[in-house]
């Protein structure tokens, strides 16, 4: 099967003095075996609450995984136990944050750390655990590894720290790693590395990556497909040619125009931003979610919501494609 991940139909609600909030409704999505999909959108549009229902994650008195499947090798990670899914959270599913300096405990040397998921998943003894350490600090490009081994995270650059984050979350060589923004407290050079890190890894070992960024450009770089989210729900979904050679959705269209681009003088700048703001969650409107910042919105577009669209080369969720469903573009669901 070279299916590894199914995400069907999965709803995470908050539940709040407020009422209920719909932070992921209804998401639908596979990860092949040796594939990267992307989860694009700006913060606020349920990526990462998408990763944390995966990894079993979620703030436990705050939200819950309402309705859908998570099928990973077979079985649906929703039915499982807080103790069976710890067995295969950093072991089996691995995942790797933004910010290296929060993840890494201070006070535990880097071989202390790298050491915890070994102990937890493996019987090697002492000694064979070391050599591990060794070696995945080895292909995570790690300079001088044995003595980086009795070091603390503050004794080393950012870079490094995100090196060690990467082979943390290797270590037990998983077979899908969710990388939330990976890279974006890095500076541009590092960043390419570690991206490039993080591909030489993914086809060495045939793992699947679920890569979760804001950023179109690190897209390209790593993605086969990639799913655009916007308020909770799928928006698009494409493979990668087709998401930059002609995104349907009007949010797609946005985020490419917005793309930073590299100034003369290696900064990155932002070109034309979508005006407004992704709606708060707990306040969403009647009818097409991205409406009030859309440039085609239509009178049908604040009262009624666009269904998801089966395109030729894509889905898309807009009543613009209305039109073309008389020819032969089918409707995939309704709310
Ligand atoms: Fe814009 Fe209307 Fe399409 Fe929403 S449904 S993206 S408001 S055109
Ligand atoms: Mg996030």
């Amino acid at each position: 099967n070279d299916v590894v991940l199914k995400v069907k139909n999965l709803k995470t609600y908050f539940h709040t003095s407020r009422g209920k909030v719909k932070a992921v409704d209804g998401v639908d999505f596979e990860v092949k075996r040796g594939r990267t999909i992307g989860l694009v959108g700006e913060s606020g549009c349920g990526k990462s609450v998408t990763s944390l229902s995966i990894m079993g994650l979620l703030p436990k008195s705050l939200a819950k995984i309402e309705e859908g499947e998570i099928n990973f090798n077979g079985v649906d990670l929703t039915k499982k136990s807080e103790n069976a899914l710890r067995k295969i959270r950093g072991n089996e599913i691995s995942m790797i944050f933004q910010e290296p300096m929060t993840s890494l405990n201070p006070v535990f040397t880097i071989g202390e750390q790298l050491s915890e998921p070994l102990k937890q998943h493996t019987s090697l003894n002492k000694k064979e655990m070391k050599e591990r350490i060794i070696e995945i600090l080895t292909l995570v490009g790690i300079p001088r590894p044995e003595s980086v081994y009795s070091e603390y995270p503050h004794q080393l650059s950012g870079g490094m720290r995100q090196r060690v984050m990467i082979s943390l979350a290797m270590i037990c060589n998983p077979r899908l790693l969710i990388a939330d923004e990976p890279t974006t407290a890095l500076d541009v050079t590092i960043q390419a590395q570690i991206l490039e890190l993080i591909k030489e890894i993914r086809d060495k070992q045939n793992m699947s990556i679920i890569l979760i960024t804001h950023d179109l450009g690190v897209v390209a770089e790593m993605c086969d497909e990639v799913i655009i989210m916007y308020a909770g729900k799928v928006v698009e979904k494409a493979d990668i040619r087709t998401i930059f050679d002609s995104p349907k959705h009007p949010y797609t269209q946005g985020l490419l125009k917005s793309r930073p681009g590299m100034s003369a003088s290696g900064r990155k700048q932002d070109l034309d931003s979508i005006p407004g703001s992704v709606p708060r969650p707990d306040e969403l409107p009647e009818g097409c979610t991205f409406a009030a910042r859309c440039p085609f919105a239509m009178g049908k577009c604040i009262t009624e919501k666009p269904p998801l669209y089966q395109l030729e080369n894509q889905l898309s969720r807009c009543w613009l494609h209305e039109v073309e469903e008389k020819e032969e573009v089918k409707c995939l669901s309704y709310y």
